[in-house]
């Protein structure tokens, strides 16, 4: 499963905000409200108590045919486009990190 990073308290206060819309209407009465409201405040409580992770922005990058020519031979290469390293073979990320999708 992929992680997403998502901004806690953000997230925390539109709970809070979603709380605050729960009223009684002719799904529910005032005790059910009270439940519904008492239920998204524990969430957004629990939400800023999640644990935070380390988390960098993702740099994108792509890999740049470049040949080297020998008095023999032609060597292929790709050229990683954030940070200059080059690879026999076109991997998924390059070795300072940058994912190699073109910036997709
Ligand atoms: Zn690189």
């Amino acid at each position: 499963m992929d992680v997403r990073p998502i901004d806690a308290n953000l997230f925390a206060k539109s709970l809070e905000i979603e709380a605050r819309s729960v009223g009684v209407s002719w799904v529910c009465d005032r005790h059910e409200a009270a439940a519904i409201r008492g239920a998204f405040k524990m969430a957004a409580t629990n939400a800023r108590q999640f644990p935070t992770l380390d988390y960098a922005p993702v740099r994108h990058g792509e890999w740049i045919e470049d040949e080297l020519e020998y008095p023999e031979e032609v060597v292929f290469r790709y050229k990683c486009s954030e940070c200059g390293r080059t690879e026999l073979v076109k991997e998924p990320y390059c070795h300072c990190g940058a994912k190699m999708d073109g910036g997709k």
